[in-house]
């Protein structure tokens, strides 16, 4: 089988979290399994598009409206990650270094989207599937039915994964006129709560509908950024698929962006190192349990809550613990983080900024890794986090609550929490102050977690049997 992904983020290319990390692992598997996949995304202006071998693949011509432009594809010469990657290059509209961000993103993408599907148009034979990625991507079901230009592409299955329905990709109806000549009869689709909304003309054109957890698939019927009656209404054909993680680049034994490697085995003596490591460099006492956060610094993730438990736990707690924090977003909150380092006594750090290897060492040098998300499709922190034995101390929500088996329950091994409140959160943190301080269960608990499978195997299957149902 053939099947197109199509992002606008692909790890190692360019990531800005979970969707990167899930399109740069995904195709590898389906191709270990034996078929063709390839990744499709915008040409941004990359240090990965800088280090690597390319060659020129196609170059048209197209419209967005009336604005034409001229689009290439390039290909990576030599399949370094695993399957085929295309980059595609629109000049004045995707050669920046930002994925997202801009002024005219839903210009960018929007022509992006239309000069993939112009590109799959000159291809000498179909794939099966195209599989498109979140609202950058989700017009494309509905132009390959609709846009008489692509009608030959009329019978290849569309699978559109959510990978969080807060980011819908809003805009003005009277941008439909960017989209290539499509049937008017069809206009419907293409709005929701007056406006166009991508990620809602994705849900009702795409063949098949999935999203990153089967938890989070049960709560947006009743909490998805409007979108609840149009999911209940097409529930036959959403289903809810837990992303994998990559075991080759997340894995303490070999990991590349850390120094101190370990395994199971090895597990006490290595975090120990990678602890001292990480506490050296930003200030903090490895004797204490060092407690820590990474993403994005919005207010689903919960991060608007950390100074204050921070503060909290500090004074009802006492100074028993460190707190280090690494994240950027609303300008708020990481002003706020930044602030309370003044009340640091060699206990409390932050850095604000996006660093995929500060990211590494965390997983590996931190005891515990806190996630209060009010809105969790997935979330990956939590398992890369136990595949380096670090306790997850979660908020029983989304994906968090398919992976995470609090260590009070039978088999268990993190924490969860209820409310995404300073208050749950601070006794959240009580009871990983307490948990650190028992060694022995400590180390079962990180032993336990260590030996959890959450790779891709499982799911890339049941995406596989998704594509057949469709075939
Ligand atoms: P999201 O909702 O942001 O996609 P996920 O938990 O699915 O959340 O994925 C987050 C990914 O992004 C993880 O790989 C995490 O390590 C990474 N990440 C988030 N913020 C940062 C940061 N500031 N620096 C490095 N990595 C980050």
């Amino acid at each position: 089988m053939e099947i197109i992904h199509v992002s606008a983020e692909c790890y190692p290319v360019a990531k800005a979290g979970g969707l990167g990390d899930v399109v740069g692992a995904l195709p590898k598997y389906q191709r270990e399994l034996g078929h063709i996949a390839k990744v499709v995304m915008p040409m941004y202006r990359t240090k990965f598009l800088r280090e690597n071998q390319w060659e020129v693949v196609h170059k048209g011509y197209t419209h967005l409206h009336n604005y034409w432009f001229n689009y290439t594809v390039i290909k990576e010469a030599t399949n370094k990650l695993g399957f085929d990657l295309y980059l595609v290059d629109i000049y004045g509209l995707l050669d920046r270094e930002k994925i997202y961000g801009y002024p005219d993103d839903t210009e960018r993408f929007f022509s992006f989207q239309i000069a993939v599907v112009d590109w799959l148009a000159a291809w000498s034979h179909q794939p099966e599937v195209v599989h498109v990625h979140d609202h950058h991507t989700a017009l494309i079901p509905f132009m390959l039915k609709y846009c008489y230009a692509y009608q030959k592409l009329q019978g290849i299955a569309t699978v559109l994964t959510i990978h969080n329905a807060q980011y819908q990709g809003q805009t003005g109806m009277e941008k439909t006129v960017y989209l290539p000549d499509w049937d008017i009869w069809k206009r419907g689709l293409l709005e929701w709560g007056g406006a166009l909304n991508p990620l809602a003309c994705g849900i009702r054109s795409a063949w098949k509908v999935t999203t990153v957890s089967p938890t989070y698939l049960q709560e947006m019927r009743y909490s998805a950024a409007g979108l609840e009656a149009l999911l209940e209404y097409e529930k036959g054909k959403c289903s809810g698929i837990l992303n994998g993680i990559d075991t080759v680049v997340w894995n303490p034994a070999t990991d590349g962006y850390i120094e101190h490697h370990y395994s199971v085995d090895t597990v006490e003596e290595g975090k120990k190192k990678n602890k001292e490591e990480l506490c050296r460099r930003y200030g903090l006492d490895p004797a204490k349990p060092l407690i820590t956060f990474i993403g994005r610094l919005v207010v689903d993730k919960g991060a608007d809550l950390l100074p204050q438990t921070i503060e909290e736990s500090f004074y009802y707690l006492g100074r028993r613990m460190n707190f280090f924090i690494l994240g950027s977003g609303v300008a708020g909150i990481e002003g706020h983080l930044q602030s309370i380092r003044e009340m640091s006594r060699g206990d409390y750090n932050t850095f604000i900024g996006y660093d995929e290897g500060l990211s590494h060492l965390i997983y590996a040098g931190a005891d515990f890794i806190l996630m209060p998300s009010r809105v969790e499709p997935c979330g990956l922190n939590q398992l890369y986090a136990l595949r380096y034995g670090t306790v997850p101390v979660v908020r029983d929500t989304g994906g968090l609550h398919d992976t995470v088996i609090d260590y009070g329950d039978p088999g268990g091994y993190g924490i969860r929490f209820l409310h995404a409140t300073v208050g749950d959160m601070t006794h959240g943190i009580w009871r990983s102050v307490e948990l650190f301080q028992q060694q022995e269960r400590l180390r079962e608990t990180r032993a336990r977690m260590m030996q959890l499978d959450f790779s891709w195997e499982a799911s890339v299957t049941a995406y596989l049997e998704l594509y057949q149902q469709m075939l």
